[in-house]
């Protein structure tokens, strides 16, 4: 339909180079396999992953119980 409305679009990653339509929304695989790791980097690391098991729990140091 419109062929290069308001001038080329811009690599969405690099923002430097024109997209390549075998790569869109991206220049080049390059730009492509960036993004995509910087999205799971970003995906994985999530804030406050310490939320972890707080600590105790049946730890058997001394169980009074156990020599009978
Ligand atoms: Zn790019």
């Amino acid at each position: 339909m419109t062929s290069a409305a308001a001038g080329e679009r811009q690599c969405v990653y690099c923002r430097r180079r024109p997209v390549a339509d075998a790569w869109r929304p991206f220049c080049s695989e390059r730009c492509r396999l960036l993004d995509l790791r910087d999205w799971m980097d970003g995906r994985y690391r999530v804030p406050g992953e310490a939320a972890s098991v707080p600590d105790g729990g049946p730890a058997d140091d001394g169980a009074p119980d156990d020599n009978r």
